[in-house]
C-alpha cells in the first residue's frame, strides 16, 4: 500500500493513499486505526507534502563502501549517525534551495525508512515489527561547509535539504532494490541497496540502544557513490525499484524577508 501527506480543503496536511493513479482520503493515521475511503482524485493533480512529518531523521554516514571510497575515508567500525532537523523536510515537487553561505551543495540519494511502532532495544530480528514502510531520501549536504564545520549539524541541516517522498510503500523488499539518481537527466548514481554495510534491521538495532524511535522518525540509510554538485536550476530525480521516483528542483534562496 502507497500512503501519501497533502494538504485538504481548509489547508490541513491530512493522510491518504494511492490506487494506481488515483488518491484517496484516509479516515485515520497510517500509525494506528485508518480507513481507506474511495479513490476519488486524479494522483498527479495532488500536491504532495512529504509523507510523513518525523520527530527525528536520523542518517547514516558512509554506509556505503564505494561512497567512503569515492571521499577517500574508511568504512566505520560502528554505524556513524546523525540527524537532520525535522525543519530540513520537504515533499516531492518542492525545490531544494541552495542557501548564500556555500558555494557546493550536492545531492545523496537515499533509501528512507519510516518508522511505524515505537521501540528501544529493539533486537535486529524483531526491526521488521517496527517499520511502517519505506520512502526516498535525499541527504542534501552544503559539502563545504560539512568540511570546514567540526559537526555537521549545518552542512547537512539547512531547510529544503531533506527532500523525502513521494510516499510510503508498505510493500517492498529493501534487501535489493535499485537506486538511480539524475540530474537534468544525467545518470549520477546507480546501485544496489545489497551494498549498505550494515542492514536495515542492525541500523534499527544500534539506533534504537541509545534512543527511543518513534512513529514517524526516518531513517536514511546512506549514499552510494556519485554524488555531486547541483545548481540553481538543475532537476533531479531519484528513482528506487518499488517505490516511485523523488522529484525536486533546486533554486537560489529567495531574498530573506526581514
Ligand atoms: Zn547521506
Amino acid at each position: 500500500m502507497r500512503f501519501i501527506r497533502y494538504l485538504d480543503q481548509n489547508k490541513q496536511p491530512a493522510f491518504g493513499w494511492v490506487l494506481e493513479d488515483k488518491a484517496g482520503r484516509l479516515e485515520g493515521s497510517p500509525f494506528s486505526e485508518y480507513r481507506r475511503l474511495e479513490p476519488e482524485w486524479n494522483l498527479d493533480q495532488v500536491k504532495l507534502l512529504a509523507p510523513v512529518n518525523p520527530s527525528k531523521v536520523i542518517c547514516v554516514g558512509r554506509n556505503y563502501a564505494s561512497h567512503a571510497r569515492e571521499h577517500n575515508v574508511d568504512v566505520p567500525e560502528l554505524p556513524l549517525l546523525f540527524f537532520k532537523p525535522p525543519s530540513a523536510v520537504i515533499g516531492s515537487g518542492h525545490p531544494i534551495y541552495i542557501p548564500p553561505q556555500s558555494n557546493r551543495i550536492e545531492h545523496e540519494a537515499e533509501l528512507a525508512v519510516v518508522i511505524g511502532k515505537s521501540g528501544r532495544w529493539i533486537p535486529a530480528e524483531k526491526a521488521r515489527e517496527h517499520i511502517l514502510g519505506y520512502t526516498i531520501g535525499n541527504d542534501v549536504t552544503a559539502r563545504d561547509l560539512q568540511r570546514s564545520d567540526k559537526q555537521w549539524t549545518r552542512g547537512k541541516g539547512f531547510d529544503t535539504f531533506c527532500p523525502l517522498g513521494p510516499w510510503i510503500e508498505t510493500n517492498l523488499d529493501p534487501a535489493d532494490a535499485l537506486i538511480t539518481c539524475r540530474v537534468n537527466d544525467e545518470m549520477r548514481q546507480m546501485a544496489s541497496t545489497r551494498e549498505m554495510v550494515y542492514t536495515i534491521p542492525q541500523l534499527i538495532a544500534y539506533a534504537s540502544s541509545f534512543m527511543t524511535l518513534s512513529p514517524g522518525d526516518v531513517i536514511l540509510t546512506g549514499t552510494p557513490a556519485g554524488v555531486g554538485p547541483l545548481q540553481a536550476g538543475d532537476s533531479i530525480e531519484i528513482d528506487i525499484e518499488g517505490i516511485g521516483v523523488l522529484r525536486n528542483s533546486v533554486k537560489l534562496e529567495p531574498a530573506r524577508s526581514t
